[in-house]
């Protein structure tokens, strides 16, 4: 196996920042309280997740009590799915509005909610990758309990008005979800301001280890937890807290959001020099629009290729990136996002995909760029 140089799949996972390291570490050796003891050791704990807390909430531009720590986006997105489908059903409202290229996350609930009575409209996204507001405010009906719509792609990078579609569902009296993983330390985000009900954070694509997220869910919007058990996090989230992990995140969503303009600065010119020098050679084509797209991320299509054989072919080159044609398990099903986007399936069997992080530097890219000329 050749090792890794050029690190590639930041929309994947990345790697823990130093002062993410620092600050988890004291809870990770001697901190080793549990938040829920009332004697010392637990009590620093529990200052330590008290504190945190705090940081996320003000990051976020909501109160502390608004915070819900969980294992990471997939459990926030299925947590919040799962508690508006719940009050949905408790009202009578059993329709639930989404968009086609969601997260396999928000997706598979929405399925399993559909075989239990739910009706859900995925909005289209056309050739560029994109939602649009018109199709929300014809998709809404008296019986709609949720709409989630993501606010960055994972696989495109397109951003999506989740703002706009945010101010008519409050219009409407209809809880707004927004799934931002892919988005968050890369777009300014502040929840009350943006009219946002629920949102979902994932440390490990911001520079915090695995295991480590938040759910956002606005005060006053009625709540159902998915664990349940011991009564930490005030009833709303069972099981003990990863006190070092809830640290390291909140130490990253500080981190990412005091330089998002700085990470968009470094990596703009980067993804532009891609799609010049990518985009012009011979039977490639970008996925998803040029503009309205996180930094970090370029996708590809090479005609006549699988993108599979190209990761590959990378990484005999120690380069890392991602291909958009393997689902989760293992399949060779062409990806749902750019099919929705009307490529074929062999074009999208032929994608790969390029996510950057502040880590990522100009050699990286040019070593990509020859890799792939060659
Ligand atoms: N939502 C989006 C948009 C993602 O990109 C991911 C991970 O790739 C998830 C949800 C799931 O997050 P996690 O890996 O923290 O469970």
């Amino acid at each position: 196996m050749s090792e890794t140089t050029v690190y590639l799949d930041n929309a994947a996972t990345t790697r823990i920042s130093d002062n993410v390291f620092d600050a988890m570490l004291p809870w990770l050796k001697e901190g080793y309280g549990n938040a829920s003891a009332i004697y010392s050791l637990g009590r620093k704990s529990a200052i330590a997740l008290n504190k945190a807390r705090s940081l996320c909430a003000e990051v976020l531009g909501c109160e502390s009590r608004e915070i819900l720590f969980t294992s990471g986006g997939t459990e926030s997105d299925s947590t919040a799915v799962l508690s508006a489908a719940r009050s949905g059903r408790e009202n009578g409202k059993l329709h639930i509005i989404t968009s086609a290229i969601e997260h396999h996350a928000i997706l598979r609930p929405l399925e399993a909610l559909e075989n239990d009575g739910f009706r859900v409209t995925r909005l289209p996204v056309y050739d560029n990758g994109i939602v649009r507001a018109e199709d929300l405010e014809a998709a809404l009906t008296p019986d709609t309990a949720l709409v989630t719509v993501m606010a960055a792609n994972n696989e495109i990078g397109t951003v999506q008005p989740f703002e706009q579609l945010a101010g008519i569902c409050r219009e409407h009296g209809v809880p707004f979800h927004t799934d931002a993983v892919q988005a968050f330390g890369q777009l300014h985000i502040n929840v009350r301001r943006q009219n946002i009900d629920m949102l979902s954070l994932s440390g490990h694509k911001l520079h915090a280890p695995k295991g480590t997220g938040l759910l956002y869910i606005r005060g006053g919007l009625p709540f159902h937890p998915l664990l349940t058990g011991g009564m930490q996090q005030g009833g709303r989230r069972a099981g003990t807290e990863n006190i070092a992990g809830i640290v390291g995140l909140a130490e990253a969503m500080r981190y990412a959001a005091e330089n998002i303009d700085a990470k968009n600065e470094h990596l703009l010119p980067l993804r532009e020099r891609l799609f010049r020098e990518i985009g012009s050679l011979p039977g490639v084509r970008i996925n998803g629009d040029t503009e309205r797209r996180l930094a970090s991320n370029a996708n590809f299509s090479f005609e006549g290729q699988e993108g599979e054989t190209l990761v590959l072919k990378l990484d005999l080159r120690g380069i890392a990136v991602s291909s958009g044609s393997a689902c989760a398990s293992g399949s060779l099903d062409p990806s749902h996002v750019l099919t929705a986007m009307g490529l074929t399936h062999d074009q999208a069997r032929s994608s790969i995909r390029v996510s950057m992080s502040s880590y990522t530097t100009a050699a990286d890219i040019d070593a990509l760029i020859s890799a792939l000329r060659s």
